[in-house]
């Protein structure tokens, strides 16, 4: 009777090859930068296969989490400060 809200196959089969099980440290520190920008800059994550992708591997990693959140506290310091300068 009711229909679930399922995603296509081929919408699934995208998202499970963009989100593999597991990053590395290095995919992590790779796709840092924009994650971190989207973060900084809308309070939230954005595209959701990398998006989910880090979060599994921020959430296992205290290492890669500190450098995020540190990123993201630098750029919107930088934010902050040229919105002053204004
Ligand atoms: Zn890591």
């Amino acid at each position: 009777m009711s229909r679930s809200p399922s995603l296509s196959p081929q919408v699934q089969d995208r998202l499970l090859l963009r989100t593999e099980p597991w990053l590395s440290c290095e995919d992590c520190f790779e796709l840092m930068d924009g994650f971190a920008e989207v973060l900084a800059r809308d309070g939230q994550a954005g595209r959701a296969g990398v998006d989910l992708a880090m979060e599994l591997h921020l959430r296992g990693c205290p290492g890669c989490f500190e450098e995020v959140e540190s990123l993201v506290a630098l750029l919107r310091e930088d934010a902050a400060a040229s919105r002053a300068a204004h």
